[in-house]
């Protein structure tokens, strides 16, 4: 320890990149990314030959480990990829274009290809219903203002909030986090929320806003706490994780993306939501999460 991360061969050399990268999609060797062969596999090295370059001889078809991932056709080199990713896995807050730009010495141009590409990397939602086998699940609904920075991050109710975006948040007690921006809350927006992420038999917690009650009943349990009346919580019942959540979401948002436009709030919410369902894990193993999510997921976002 000691030597700055800065340093690390992977975040320096791009060949040592590659090879980090070629570990982790093919643990037990390389597999050809368009038939899945393994048995006729050839390594094409020569000046003609870009590096990392792959021939299969089932298909006749040739790749590299980038191929099919978010990291397909860039000129960015792949170890300033993976330092990016490492950067945004590490921090709590999250990390902005600017403050890329600066840390990796790129245009920002290409800090913003980066964090927008790897936010999606990040958007891989955790497997299987949240609180299934008897769980505990807050849900909670926020809203965040763009335009009036004074007003971000207040959450109220009703009273001409209807310009606000609107997060809800499922919270499991000890466990993951999904959140969703929503163009509504209500019965119907959370009832789809609600039902398709929430296992059958989890208990569910809820603030008093009516829209909940509903489908509140198509849990083991539901149980709701009076903020108007200053309960904010009578024994187990309580929405505190949720709560607790929305803080981290908000400082985060307000303290490095205040401006986040709405078409792109979902991606910056599953970023938040990546960092938690992999908090209890180190910084190195949070990006490896981060770089498996990378793989298989060709990119729609135009840069
Ligand atoms: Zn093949």
């Amino acid at each position: 320890m000691g030597e700055p991360i800065t340093n690390m061969p992977q975040f320096q050399d791009e060949d040592v990149a590659r090879k980090v990268l070629e570990e982790m999609r093919w643990p037990n060797g390389v597999v050809c990314v368009h038939c899945g062969g393994v048995d006729r596999i050839s390594k094409l090295i020569g000046e003609q030959y870009r590096p990392g370059l792959y021939r299969c001889g089932d298909c006749r078809k040739q790749f590299t480990v980038t191929v099919g991932t978010v990291f397909e056709r860039s000129k960015i080199k792949l170890n300033v990829w993976l330092y990016a990713v490492h950067l945004m896995s590490a921090s709590k807050k999250g990390i902005s274009s600017l403050h890329l730009q600066r840390m990796l010495g790129v245009q920002y141009k290409t800090a913003w290809f980066l964090t927008h590409r790897i936010r999606e990397a990040m958007s891989d939602n955790p497997e299987g219903l949240l609180g299934s086998g008897g769980g505990t699940v807050e849900a909670d609904e926020t809203y965040w203002g763009n335009s009036k920075r004074s007003k971000a991050g207040r959450k109220y109710k009703g009273r001409g909030g209807d310009h606000k975006e609107k997060i809800v948040s499922l919270v499991e007690r000890n466990g993951r986090v999904r959140s969703f921006h929503v163009q509504a809350v209500n019965g119907a927006t959370l009832r789809e929320a609600l039902t398709k992420n929430i296992a059958k038999d989890a208990h569910l917690m809820t603030d008093e806003l009516p829209a909940y009650k509903s489908v509140g009943r198509e849990f083991a349990s539901h149980e709701v706490v009076k903020h108007s009346a200053k309960e904010y919580s009578r024994g187990n019942a309580h929405t505190n994780t949720v709560e607790g959540y929305f803080s981290l979401l908000k400082r985060g948002l307000i303290g490095t993306f205040h401006h986040v436009g709405a078409q792109h709030l979902s991606r910056y919410v599953n970023e938040f939501d990546f960092r938690y369902n992999h908090r209890k894990v180190d910084d190195f193993e949070r990006a490896s999460f981060a770089l498996r999510g990378a793989f298989g997921k060709r990119l729609t976002y135009r840069a």
